[in-house]
């Protein structure tokens, strides 16, 4: 068997983390996931083209999936945070950086590190 290289690895660590987050919003339907393999089809030529950005792939497929459902179906995934207000999406941070989180500007928080959306989604009230 051929070892899977750190460059797939990397593709597949970020199609799994932003995958885990679109369920969590109940946003993983068909369409949506394959709005997620044409981004990790771009940025495997993309970090084909610089290795050393593979750590910034999460980041950056989150960010496009977030573009490509801002047309489709709306803002994603919506602040869990500010309770009241206009909603709004969370943002990716760093936009091109490793360990990539979901932040609420304007509450100025860090929500969670992408791919472990879920539990913030789900309410951070007592269990
Ligand atoms: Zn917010």
């Amino acid at each position: 068997m051929d070892p899977i290289s750190p460059l797939e690895q990397s593709l597949h660590a970020a199609r799994a983390l932003v995958l885990a987050d679109l369920v969590a919003g109940d946003v993983a339907e068909a369409d949506v996931v394959s709005l997620v393999e044409d981004s990790i089809a771009q940025r495997r030529w993309w970090v084909e083209q610089w290795p050393d950005g593979a750590a910034f792939v999460a980041g950056l497929v989150a960010q496009d999936v977030q573009d490509a459902l801002l047309e489709r179906y709306g803002r994603w995934p919506l602040c869990p945070v500010c309770g009241s207000g206009d909603p709004h999406a969370l943002d990716v941070e760093p936009e091109l950086g490793p360990d990539p989180h979901w932040v609420c500007h304007k509450a100025g928080v860090k929500v969670a590190s992408v791919g472990s959306l879920g539990p913030s989604l789900r309410g951070t009230t007592s269990s």
